[in-house]
């Protein structure tokens, strides 16, 4: 990996840069800028290019998602879009990528990559841009979750990016740190295979409650609690499963080397959380989703505990502190789960809680230390890769570190 070097195009200043380059050159300039990490310098057209280059590209994902919405979206999410905040938002995405890339080319800032930009921004405006039709679709059909992957990428990254800036836990963490491009497609999988995901989630939750007739007596009583204490008992349920599957994927060892790909990443911010084996994400939905459904929580209570869980997911990751006082021996904090992914030795195995830090002090397994913050992240002489395929590859391999 090498650092966000200065413009590749741009040569010593008597030096006229050619009128168009090569699809060589371009390929090899924009493979360049995504291969890089580290600090982003202002003044050499790396920020905005890099502003340019992901606009374009979920513009021109989100107008495939228009095109194609049987295959393209979410059912769930379908029902509460507003079509006409959609297209204002994709018409967004194309002016600011349109405008920043054009200017880059016209002033010659990283000139070959914003022609990459800008390519995407006329193919989408070609597809139909912000007016692109939408017909009559059949329902049902099987689907990637291609909104939701555009929509959270741009949510997250905007909300995230500005908290890591105001409240940094480590002031010189570049937003593009080491390894950025792995958990970057962990986030583009995890999301485009939700429609995946909860079909097999569905499915052995329902047999699950088909074997297993749930205790009617108990779900009566739940269905009394009002929202508030329904939804915090529904979060204690679900941290306390998520606090037996998660330390049983420590202390066993073949659940470890699942797990281990969580841990092997070194530096923490709000992109780190989402790397994650497949076969974790499944055994750990199913395994806390199970007892919610066959407790009968309220479906609002269960829509709330899946959001929650969706922030502090990623929250917990993020390279953000606040003053949490005392509150940090009630809920799980970045703070506490940074101190889960240190390789240092008074972290091993501790701080498992996803919600309640109370868990672990009840438990005995909650961190003991009078610093605040860990130096060391990961896993202890880590073998772990760091491509994607090779992280999901990992587990099954027989030679394990
Ligand atoms: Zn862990
Ligand atoms: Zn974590």
């Amino acid at each position: 990996m090498s650092n966000f070097l200065p413009d590749p195009s741009q040569g010593p200043s008597n030096t006229p840069a050619t009128l168009l380059p090569s699809v060589g050159e371009i390929v090899d300039d924009a493979t360049d800028l995504l291969r890089a990490d580290g600090e982003l310098k202002p003044g050499q057209g790396t920020i905005t290019t890099a502003i340019a280059l992901s606009l374009g590209v979920m513009s021109f994902l989100g107008v495939l998602a228009f095109l194609f919405p049987q295959y393209l979206t979410t059912p769930e999410l379908r029902k509460a879009y507003n079509v006409d905040w959609c297209r204002a938002l994709l018409f967004s995405g194309l002016l600011v990528s349109g405008t920043l890339s054009l200017f880059n080319i016209v002033f010659n800032r990283r000139r070959t990559v914003n022609i990459v930009a800008f390519a995407f921004v006329l193919v989408t405006i070609l597809l139909g841009g912000s007016t692109v039709p939408v017909g009559d679709f059949p329902d049902h059909t099987p689907y990637l979750g291609m909104d939701w992957l555009v929509l959270d990428l741009l949510g997250s990254t905007t909300v995230f990016v500005i908290l890591e800036k105001m409240f940094p836990l480590y002031k010189n963490q570049p937003i593009f740190r080491k390894e950025w491009q792995t958990d970057l497609i962990h986030f583009g999988v995890n999301h485009l295979l939700v429609g995946l995901m909860l079909l097999i989630v569905n499915f052995v939750i329902h047999r699950a409650q088909v074997i297993v007739v749930g205790e009617e007596g108990v779900q009566q009583f739940i269905s009394t609690i009002p929202f508030l204490p329904q939804l915090l008992l529904c979060l204690l349920v679900a941290d306390l499963a998520e606090y037996a599957v998660h330390r049983a994927y420590h202390e066993v060892p073949w659940l470890w080397r699942i797990h281990s790909v969580h841990h092997s990443v070194e530096t923490l911010d709000w992109l780190a959380g989402s790397r994650l084996h497949m076969a974790e994400i499944l055994v750990t939905r199913i395994a806390v989703l199970t007892p919610l459904f066959l407790l009968g929580f309220d479906k609002s209570v269960v829509d709330m505990y899946i959001v929650i869980v969706g922030f502090q997911a990623v929250f917990n990751h993020a390279n953000v502190h606040l003053p949490w006082g005392p509150l940090k021996y009630l809920i799980v904090t970045p703070d506490f789960h940074h101190w889960h992914h240190s390789s240092e030795k008074v972290a091993i195995d501790k701080n498992y809680a996803a919600h309640f830090s109370f868990i672990d002090y009840v438990f005995g397994t909650a961190v003991k230390t009078d610093r605040q913050f860990p130096e060391k992240y990961g896993v202890v002489g880590s073998r772990i890769p760091g491509g994607y395929l090779q992280q999901q590859a990992y587990p099954f391999k027989k030679s394990q570190g």
